[in-house]
């Protein structure tokens, strides 16, 4: 008798020889789940885009921005927003995660290290050069492969709505201005929810204002579920929350010890279960899967299934600030029988070239600081690709 092994072995040797040319079919990016890619896909520009905020704060010339400093608010600029004045000497910039770093900057200070007095914006702690700002062009050059050929896209269906927010957000096949962002997260969410086996329903986008997005999250609640993405955070067009409280919704959490994807918030408005995910796309795919697939699982009649966490070797050392739960974008590998896992170069949650390689995520819990290579680690799998 074949080991199962042996028999897998078997199928793969038969199925594989009789094998004739695949067919090649041009399909929507909605309907590409469960496809392998036939062509490599390029990218069309820079990632990011233009050197990008990672925090809400106040963009500054690292050497003015020290402790004690007052410099002078020249004006906000939040997502999407076109930028063409530089910083000049002696003023600062509010600015909201997402946004473009003005030309001079050189560093973004988190509004909570500030003090607003007037238009006067008093430092507390010394900035260093680079500090919360993504390059233009770190994540990946324009016209790098970022997709490879053969690669697998993949994944009673309770209806879930996905609604993205944010006014720099475009639709996917919108051509995205300088400073906009395409809608990765409506993408990567509908193929979640499919994947975990409930139905899509697919909202678009809100803008960052109270009276769209309440239109939107009440279509929203008209579904089994409502998963958000944006707008969880604490800028000042960070809105969701408020307006789905101003709908009456009930809150369990609004903030979890992890990174990424620590302002995820999980509420109940008008009887359904509400989402709201951070909007960078590593924290809204890390969140679904702990906070969402759980959800569908149960909407679906079935029982909640475990997180898919595996163990594996860890491949290089890790050093990460410990107090959070990490979940690092990394690539595991089977060399042998025992996995292998690697954590890959990222410039964090909004990394989406990193998630484009990443096939897992590794989990680093809050009291580790060092990992050696070779010690056994947690590994979250992405459903999708492994
Ligand atoms: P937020 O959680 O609203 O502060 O969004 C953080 C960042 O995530 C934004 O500035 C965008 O760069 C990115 N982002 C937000 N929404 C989307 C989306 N629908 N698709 C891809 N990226 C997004
Ligand atoms: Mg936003």
């Amino acid at each position: 008798m074949l080991s199962y092994e042996q028999a897998r072995k078997k199928v793969i040797e038969q199925v594989g020889k009789r094998k004739g040319p695949r067919a090649i079919a041009s399909v929507s990016v909605w309907d590409a789940l469960g496809l392998v890619l036939a062509q490599e896909v390029k990218t069309d520009r820079e990632y990011p885009p233009f050197d990008r905020s990672t925090r809400d704060g106040y963009a500054v010339r690292s050497n003015e921005a020290v402790p004690g400093a007052q410099l002078k608010c020249a004006g906000e600029i939040k997502a999407g927003d076109t930028v063409r004045e530089s910083l000049a000497t002696g003023t600062c910039w509010q600015i909201m995660t997402g946004a473009a770093v003005p030309a001079g900057a050189d560093a973004v200070v988190m509004i909570e290290h500030t003090t607003c007095e007037g238009h006067l914006v008093r430092f507390e702690r010394a900035a260093q050069r680079g500090q919360n700002i993504v390059p233009r062009g770190s994540e990946a050059a324009a016209a790098q492969t970022i997709l490879k050929p053969g690669q697998i896209q993949r994944a009673q269906r309770p209806r879930v709505a996905i609604l993205s927010t944010g006014d720099e957000v475009v639709l996917i096949d919108e051509t995205p201005g300088p400073f906009q962002i395409r809608n990765s997260n409506s993408v990567s969410l509908a193929a979640q929810v499919r994947i975990t086996g409930g139905e899509p329903v697919v909202l678009g986008n809100a803008a960052d204002r109270i009276e769209d997005l309440g239109e939107k999250i009440e279509r929203g609640l008209k579904e089994d579920a409502l998963v958000l993405s944006g707008g969880v955070s604490m800028g000042k067009y960070d809105l969701v929350e408020s307006v789905l409280k101003a709908m009456g919704a009930e809150f369990f959490f609004d903030a979890v010890a992890i990174r990424p994807g620590k302002p995820a918030v999980f509420g109940v408005c008008q009887g359904k279960p509400v989402f709201g995910l951070p909007g960078n796309p590593v924290s809204t795919m890390v969140t679904f899967e702990l906070f969402v697939a759980p959800a569908i699982d149960l909407l679906s009649g079935a029982e909640a299934r475990a997180l898919p966490l595996v163990e594996a070797r860890l491949a290089e050392a890790l050093n990460e600030k410990p107090g959070l739960t990490h979940f690092l974008p990394a690539r595991m590998e089977w060399p042998e029988r025992m996995p292998e896992v690697k954590a890959l170069k990222w410039q964090g949650s909004g990394d989406i070239a990193a998630l484009a390689k990443a096939n897992c995520f590794l989990v680093v819990p809050g009291d580790r600081e060092r990992i050696a290579a070779g010690e056994s680690v947690s590994v979250l799998l992405r459903k999708d690709v492994v």
